[in-house]
């Protein structure tokens, strides 16, 4: 059993709390990425787990084992916590082969030689770097660099694999090639891993969940598509792909609810779904909606118009501004009419979130 278990866990550097109070269960064999902007926290919790940082409260579990407990006196240190981890500025050994980076832990172990070499072939399989075993790191690439890492990382046979930015020295291309490299490894060997970065398409892409973090602070636990389809709050839906945030007034009328946006008040009130509304069905709402989910249409088809202000090109899919009233909604339309430049067309909501 390879599960992660925090409780209650915070961290405060003198007085700024920079970890606080993270209740969280990383499955056996998840891949669960810490997601957020620079300094809500999400090395400082990695650390935690590895054990390179004492928590200022809490417990921390992996299996079984509990690790680490302040109230309870226990700190296992990094080495006796079988976890593997990766670290940003990937260090490999520049003076040392392939072969020898990757044994280097296992000699640090006293690991018999004719092991090592077993346990080592085993893992440059893995990684796809069979008969490298002889370069140095000048004679390979950055993302064969990063294999290494993430080689000497697994020869220990870790139950839980801690990586923080692993891919934020690549470029672009090979980044998106080592996100299907690592999610595959993952896959193939059933480790647990635990994921940090700031960019969310990386985390989107290799993530059957995320903890999304900002000020010290859990902001929501799910899957990409419960962070991009249903936000909890309004930062989430800022910080996971594009959306439009517009002030509306709800009232109900006739139990119906109807909204209006106080920008624009020659639109007319259109109707919004009483669940979006939540218990507080009544007053001032921001209306949040993804640029894919405005349909244009023509403005006979739809009480809400606007004026096309700006559109953009981009191959598969055409990136529009709309005036409404005072506000501008962004729209992005893969398909049917096209509109031009100060056409006045009709807009369609589809699936948008409220907040309070
Ligand atoms: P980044 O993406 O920039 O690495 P992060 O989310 O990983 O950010 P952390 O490195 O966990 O953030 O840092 C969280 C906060 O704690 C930051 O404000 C940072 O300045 C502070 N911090 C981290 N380590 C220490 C330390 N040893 N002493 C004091 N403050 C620290």
């Amino acid at each position: 059993m390879s599960k992660v278990v925090l409780k209650g866990l915070s961290k405060s550097f003198g007085d700024v709390n920079v970890v606080n109070n993270i209740d969280l269960e990383i499955k056996d064999h998840e891949f669960l990425s810490f997601l957020g902007p620079s300094g809500c926290g999400k090395t400082t919790t990695l650390r935690m787990i590895a054990g390179f940082d004492m928590p200022t409260t809490g417990e921390i579990f992996i299996g079984e084992r509990l690790v680490s407990s302040v109230e309870k006196k226990i700190f296992v240190p990094p080495e006796e916590r079988n976890v593997g981890m990766v670290f940003q500025n990937y260090a490999v050994w520049p003076h040392m082969d392939v072969f020898k980076n990757v044994a280097y832990p296992l000699k640090i172990k006293k690991t018999g030689a004719e092991e090592m070499k077993e346990r080592v072939m085993k893992v440059l399989s893995m990684v796809k770097l069979t008969g490298m075993e002889k370069r140095y790191p000048h004679q390979l690439s950055g993302g064969q660099q990063q294999r290494v890492a993430l080689a000497r990382a697994l020869v220990m046979e870790p139950d839980v694999m801690l990586l923080d930015e692993p891919l934020s020295n690549l470029d672009a291309k090979l980044r998106e090639e080592m996100r299907f490299e690592i999610k595959d490894i993952q896959r193939r060997i059933g480790v647990t891993i635990i994921y940090v970065t700031h960019d969310q398409a990386e985390a989107m892409a290799m993530s059957d969940r995320i903890l999304l973090l900002h000020n010290a602070r859990v902001q929501q636990l799910g899957t990409p598509k419960d962070l991009y389809e249903r936000p909890e709050n309004q930062f989430v839906a800022d910080f996971i792909g594009l959306i439009n945030f517009l002030k509306i007034d709800v009232t109900e009328r006739e139990g119906r609810m109807m909204a209006s946006f106080p920008s624009s008040p020659e639109t007319p009130p259109f109707e919004v779904n009483p669940e979006n509304t939540g218990k507080s069905s009544e007053g001032g709402f921001v209306f949040a909606i993804r640029p894919e989910n405005v349909k244009l249409v023509s403005p006979d088809s739809s009480s809400i118009r606007g004026k096309v202000t700006k559109k953009v090109y981009l191959g598969n899919i055409l990136d529009y501004r709309v005036a409404l009233g005072k506000e501008e909604i962004r729209v992005e339309a893969s398909s049917g009419e096209e509109f031009e430049l100060g056409q006045t067309v009709g807009l369609r909501f589809e699936s948008y979130v409220l907040f309070k």
